[in-house]
């Protein structure tokens, strides 16, 4: 794939990745990246660390693939060490991901475990704290995404499941990780687009990342107190494995994108890293309850 030399690399945007259009694929969720076509780009040849989050702990879910993957390999190359949370099945890429860390020089703590599991949420955390000697940024980038042509065919059943991975169990995480997040430190979530603008046959995704949005807000106010910046990432179409394994319509896949986005293209997931990596860094010390939307110029709220 064309890719910039590094992320500082001028041009127009609209063409500094080609527009993918993949040919409809189809795999069972949560989808093997290693297996799409094309592949996405987290940025592995790519993405250029500076020192922006020299020396920081950061765990991030869904850090095996996608947004996450490429967060992980930024955080990184930014001097960050790095605890992956993911679900078994999604070895080989958090294998891939793994790799990427370690050669950076950086500390890599794998931890595999469904969010969904109540206990897995303290689990997580104590390996993420006992790898790395702390935790002091949090990333949720775990998503649950399932297309469903009629209102009808949406059953309860996924649409507790798609509230449980993307909102019950960030709460959970938040809750686990606190005790452990000092001063200076950050969490930053994931949104979408689709809270403010809900495709119709993903009500149960559209309507969870709205209340992933404004709990991220509320926690904002909450934990400012505490000294914690809570930040949220609303990317727009993305090329990643959450599309083909039941995210969208197959049949749709070749204009992945293309129609959605002012830009004529969706984004590859190195585009979303650096926008988490501003908001972990100290950098970003007054921002606080913010929505950052990386989303090819669509107009939000
Ligand atoms: P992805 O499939 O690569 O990443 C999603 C990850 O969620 C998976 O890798 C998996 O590890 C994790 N996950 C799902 N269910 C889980 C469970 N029960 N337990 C533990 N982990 C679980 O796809 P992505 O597009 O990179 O998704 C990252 C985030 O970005 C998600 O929150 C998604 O909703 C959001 N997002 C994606 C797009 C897009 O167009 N790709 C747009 C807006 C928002
Ligand atoms: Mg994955």
């Amino acid at each position: 794939m064309n890719a910039p030399r590094d992320q500082y690399e001028p041009g127009d945007p609209r063409t500094r990745y080609p527009d993918v259009e993949p040919e409809p694929q189809t795999q069972a969720e949560p989808g093997l990246q290693s297996d799409m076509r094309p592949v996405p780009d987290l940025g592995e040849s790519t993405y250029r660390g500076t020192g922006r989050l020299a020396g920081r702990k950061a765990l991030i879910t869904g850090a095996d693939s996608g947004i996450g993957g490429a967060v992980a390999i930024a955080f990184a190359r930014e001097g960050a060490d790095i605890a992956l949370a993911y679900l078994p099945e999604e070895q080989p890429d958090a294998d891939h991901v793994i790799e990427q860390i370690r050669a950076a020089g950086r500390t890599a703590v794998p931890i595999p475990g469904d969010l969904r599991d109540r206990a897995h949420a303290h689990t997580l955390v104590e390996q993420a704290v006992d790898g790395l000697g702390g935790i002091d940024a949090l990333v949720s980038g775990a998503g649950k995404q399932r297309w469903q042509p009629e209102v009808t065919d949406l059953s309860d059943e996924q649409f507790e499941a798609t509230f449980d991975v993307n909102v019950f169990a960030l709460f959970r995480l938040v809750k686990a990780a606190l005790p452990h997040l000092q001063p200076g430190s950050t969490i930053t979530t994931t949104a979408s687009m689709e809270a403010y603008q809900p495709a119709p046959d993903r009500l149960d995704y559209a309507a969870s990342k709205g209340a992933v949005n404004n709990l991220s807000k509320g926690l904002a106010q909450a934990l400012v107190e505490r000294g914690i910046r809570v930040n949220v990432v609303a990317p727009g179409p993305t090329w990643t494995v959450l599309q083909p394994s039941g995210g969208v319509d197959p049949e749709s896949l070749p204009e992945f994108g293309s129609s959605e986005s002012p830009m004529g293209r969706a984004a590859q997931p190195a585009e979303l890293a650096p926008a988490y990596v501003f908001l972990a860094s100290h950098e970003s010390s007054y921002v606080a309850g913010e929505t950052l939307n990386v989303n090819g110029g669509m107009v939000t709220p």
